[in-house]
């Protein structure tokens, strides 16, 4: 049972696991393939995504072993979390860390699972490219995830 308004009581920090689990709204923005710059650190996004992610529903089709499966798929935790500066601006651990209140279409406060849709937020709302491993990324490079 999650209590009333915890993003608003508790940092990051102070949440238990279900509470940290409940922040995430499953855009699914996270695996789209990021790019590096080798000399700024600059991250960008670009539309390929994991093959890994359902496109029909945002989610991993194999959660549970994604390390396994992607060695590169980041698990996002507390301890860590001011690592995740490359998180899209439109997610809740980002939103919080910054110190900003989370939006309307949040499901936590919509209470509508399928706001974030109606929003145009997420991976259902871009025409991602599914990884064959022999994409060149330059090319699917986007502005803003
Ligand atoms: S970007 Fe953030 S809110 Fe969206 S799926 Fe990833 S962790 Fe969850
Ligand atoms: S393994 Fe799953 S959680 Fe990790 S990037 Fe791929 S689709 Fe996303």
């Amino acid at each position: 049972m999650l209590s009333e308004k915890f993003w608003e009581r508790k940092t990051l920090a102070q949440m238990n696991d279900l509470e940290w689990e409940a922040l995430c709204d499953g855009c699914g923005l996270c695996c789209l393939t990021k790019l590096q710059d080798e000399e700024t650190d600059e991250v960008v996004y670009t539309r390929v995504v994991c093959p890994y992610s359902d496109p029909k529903t945002a989610q991993c089709r194999d959660y549970a072993n994604r390390s396994v499966n992607v060695p590169a798929c980041v698990q996002l935790t507390r301890q860590r979390v001011a690592e995740f500066d490359w998180l899209p601006d439109t997610c809740a651990y980002r939103m919080l860390h910054r110190g900003q209140s989370l939006p309307d279409w949040h499901p936590l406060i919509s209470k509508d699972k399928e706001s974030l849709r109606k929003a145009g937020i997420g991976l259902l709302a871009i025409p991602v490219v599914v990884d064959t491993g022999t994409l060149d990324y330059e090319d699917y490079v986007i502005e803003h995830p």
